[in-house]
């Protein structure tokens, strides 16, 4: 908390004539490079980073979060030595984007250096020790005596894993992230390895196993690698300890932990009907356009939120049930909507929501659909409902086809024609699926809140 507080009155003291500074990111990206087919990264602060592979295309996203560009000639793109093209954006409010496309992807790996405030990206090597580019490069030579290693115990809690530390002298150290398969090192500086190696250490909820050697590297360290059972973990090193010691601590990092969540998550939106068929025609309107325009409002809206969505159709093409059904399932979704506009040629004033589901894992989705759109569009509850429509009943996941409303209907029409209520179906509709694939929501807004709060300080 000290620490964090003394930085903030840096930044503020620094950049007091632009206040505005003082409510972006903390770390700053000095500068990018793209060299011998690796990339690097060079930061003020410490990098906090997440690096999700995604397929369809093939492509490695790294995010750096809490950090902005030094400067906006950063924002470009590079061409890997393949001619797939790796970019550089900044996503508001506070994070940089990389992303890695088709062959530049695969079998790259991305690790910390220089007390994690560069970040390479290069392509992997089949390795089984920590590699040679964790040398401790950079490091000032210690001319001091070495100091000892004494002791390294082990306390294991539900939510956390605590390592604790000591030597015969005060420790300076050098840390590093590594993945496939995940690891936390740490180099601690100037200190000799135990002459006899530690008991072994029975695993805890974060870390499998704990290895204590001598630093492969030309300066006097002793390195500690705990191999890691998640890949989501926050590994924090505090230093501010009586004595020669040191405490690791190891939890999950919600933040990452739900972005990853959402990152994984597929979403399939199957805008109704298409090509000739036109589906209900009043008003001049066509059903067809209506849920057309509707699936890519409510695509772009869970897109906002970092989840992938895949459209049946996005252009007025006709598509037989079957292939909605055929693609849906060759996808894999956590989810399927199928968006429709509803119709009754013998009544008029007839209105209202309906959500049908046919599959018993598919009732709660549609009781979340349902009760969102009903609190957010002004329109009657025309009840949940059960019914074996071919795309519902053949889709491998839970799936649920809305008729969003009644285009027969007046003030139905209204809604669904409008732009502003498309917008509401598609919040209500987002909602409603994170609310079922249980992912926290407003966490965007959480943040810029306290982004705020610290700004005015
Ligand atoms: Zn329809």
């Amino acid at each position: 908390m000290m620490k964090k507080t003394f930085i903030l009155l840096i930044f503020i003291l620094l950049f007091c004539n632009n206040f505005s500074f003082a409510q972006t990111a903390e770390n700053q990206i000095t500068s990018i490079n793209w060299e011998n087919n690796s990339l690097i990264i060079n930061t003020t602060n410490k990098i906090s980073y997440i690096e999700s592979r995604l397929k369809e295309p093939e492509r490695l996203i790294i995010d750096i979060l809490n950090c902005s560009l030094q400067d906006k000639n950063l924002l470009t793109s590079y061409k890997s030595e393949s001619g797939e093209e790796i970019s550089v954006t900044e996503q508001p409010p506070n994070k940089v984007r990389i992303v890695f496309l088709g062959e530049a992807s695969i079998n790259r790996k991305s690790y910390l250096s220089n007390n994690d405030r560069i970040l390479i990206t290069r392509i992997a090597r089949i390795e089984t020790e920590v590699p040679d580019e964790l040398k401790n490069e950079g490091t000032e030579k210690d001319e001091r005596p070495p100091g000892k290693f004494k002791d390294l115990t082990i306390e294991s809690e539900e939510d956390e894993t605590r390592v604790l530390v000591s030597a015969s002298k005060s420790i300076k150290y050098n840390t590093y992230i590594l993945k496939n398969p995940d690891r936390f090192a740490i180099d601690l500086l100037n200190i000799l390895p135990p002459e006899i190696p530690p008991p072994k250490f029975r695993p805890t909820a974060f870390v499998s196993g704990v290895r204590i050697g001598r630093a492969a590297s030309g300066i006097e360290a002793t390195r500690i690698v705990f191999d890691l059972l998640k890949s989501d973990l926050d590994c924090k090193v505090d230093s501010n300890l009586l004595g020669n010691k040191l405490e690791i601590k190891f939890k999950i990092n919600k933040e990452r932990h739900e972005a990853q969540k959402k990152l994984g998550l597929k979403i399939v939106v199957d805008p109704g009907h298409g090509g000739y068929d036109t589906g209900a025609s009043y008003g001049g309107f066509e059903e067809k356009d209506v849920n057309l325009v509707i699936s890519e409002k409510l695509k772009k809206s869970l897109e906002d939120v970092g989840i992938s969505v895949f459209l049946t159709r996005d252009d007025d093409n006709f598509l037989s049930l079957a292939e909605r059904v055929e693609i849906t399932n060759s996808i894999k979704p956590d989810v399927f909507i199928s968006i429709h506009g509803n119709a009754l040629v013998s009544s008029r004033v007839i209105r209202g929501v309906e959500t049908y589901y046919w599959t018993s894992q598919s009732h709660k989705l549609a009781y979340f659909i349902h009760r969102s759109i009903l609190s957010h569009i002004n329109i009657p509850d025309h009840y949940i409902r059960r019914a074996q429509f071919y795309v519902i009943r053949h889709a491998s996941a839970p799936a649920v086809l809305a008729e969003l409303g009644f285009l027969s209907n007046h003030d139905d029409r209204k809604l669904l024609t409008n732009s502003t209520t498309q917008d509401e179906y598609a919040k209500a509709l987002t909602e409603a699926i994170l609310k079922f694939l249980d992912i926290e929501q407003n966490r965007d807004q959480k943040s810029e809140i306290r982004n705020q709060k610290n700004g005015n300080q």
